[in-house]
């Protein structure tokens, strides 16, 4: 049997990831003609840009909030959460996905971040209820790395030592990274389908972006690579009629004294007037309240 997803409405995060250490999320171009570099940024082939993909941050979010929760439902063995081998019967791979769309519903993991039935036909797929969007630069960092003194177009090279574990032999390689300082824009909408769900799914979203921010971003994290830190500048709340009707009474927009930071943006903002993770969660409430219809 399939899921009813009513539409409710939708809450739209938006502002910056900015980098604090250098960035590296790999683009799998294994060795470009020149240079030697073994490890290569993901780059949007059309204007050269590095950008952080949408996957690869709601992946992270994902994996941070099922740490924590299988250590809440399986505090003796957290790892009975982890259910499904993506690998193979040698290498095995596990990670957690509910089978079924009513496990999902009443999964924190899966209601957010989307699941996938299991082998045959027993199972049945959960659509996720969020998106996360590409995040790009904005044209302050585009015309900071242009001309920069930096060994790439829009990024620098760093030679990293890696130790063979069998050899014992170093192996110098040549990683290509994101210059600490870059910003990235940040796009997340959550769909709003169940009320009472949507407290705790809001407070587990800005859960997985504190955790990040002390974690890391990308590859290379053990070396130092991908701290971030989220800024916002708005919070958007929309009741499913404001997409009908557009009433100025089916929105709701927390942060709306702070400046906009978008691709066109020219001048880098300035971060003290933003608001950081810590500040959404002190507010989150007036989302829930808006769409309970008490503080509409
Ligand atoms: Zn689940």
């Amino acid at each position: 049997m399939g899921i009813a997803k009513p539409i409710i409405g939708k809450v739209i995060f938006k502002g910056i990831v900015h980098a604090e250490t250098a960035l590296h999320i790999g683009g799998g171009r294994e060795k470009i003609e020149i240079g030697g570099i073994d490890n290569a940024v993901l780059v949007d082939p059309i204007t050269k840009e590095p950008y952080i993909p949408g996957s690869s941050l709601k992946g992270k979010m994902r994996s941070v909030l099922e740490r924590r929760v299988a250590i809440e439902k399986h505090p003796d063995d957290p790892s009975k959460f982890f259910t499904r081998n993506v690998g193979t019967s040698t290498y095995k791979l596990w990670i957690h996905v509910c089978d079924t769309a009513e496990d999902a519903y009443n999964c924190p993991v899966c209601r957010v971040y989307g699941s996938s039935g299991g082998e045959g036909n027993q199972g049945s797929n959960f659509p996720s209820r969020i998106r996360v969007r590409d995040g790009v630069f904005p044209k302050y960092t585009v015309e900071w790395l242009r001309n920069a003194d930096t060994d790439l177009l829009f990024t620098e090279l760093k030679s990293e030592n890696a130790l063979d574990r069998v050899t014992a032999a170093s192996n110098p390689r040549n990683v290509e990274r994101v210059p600490a300082g870059a910003d990235f824009t940040l796009e997340i909408v959550y769909d709003v389908e169940d009320l009472s769900q949507l407290e705790e799914d809001l407070k587990n979203i800005l859960f997985s972006l504190s955790v990040i921010e002390d974690d890391y971003l990308g590859g290379m994290g053990s070396r130092g690579y991908g701290k971030v830190k989220f800024y916002f500048t708005e919070v958007i709340a929309r009741r499913a009629e404001f997409y009908k009707e557009g009433t100025a009474n089916s929105e709701k927009i927390l942060f709306l004294d702070v400046p906009d930071v978008d691709r066109k943006t020219p001048e880098p903002p300035d971060y003290d007037e933003l608001k950081t993770t810590a500040d959404l969660i002190e507010r989150i409430n007036e989302v829930v309240e808006f769409f309970e219809g008490t503080n509409g």
